[in-house]
């Protein structure tokens, strides 16, 4: 069976949210290429470089993720 990558539980996971992502703003930066997606832009997929280690096959939302993180219940 494969395995899961690191990166896809991100959206559901708060402790793993800042990992990847920094909260500047109205600006979500990459912690790895340090690309920073606007407010106004979250409902675009998120544009990494090109050998950014954060990159996932899937579109990464990480202004709609935090909503995410916010607001599920904590399960830890
Ligand atoms: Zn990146």
């Amino acid at each position: 069976m494969e395995q899961e990558p690191a990166f896809e539980r991100v959206g559901n996971d708060r402790f793993l949210w800042k990992h990847l992502w920094l909260l500047d703003g109205h600006q979500v930066r990459c912690r790895y290429c340090e690309v920073e997606q606007p407010l106004e832009h979250s409902h675009l997929p998120f544009c990494h470089e090109a050998d950014c280690p954060a990159r996932t096959p899937s579109d990464q939302y990480p202004w709609r993720d935090l909503i995410d993180v916010l607001t599920l219940p904590y399960r830890h």
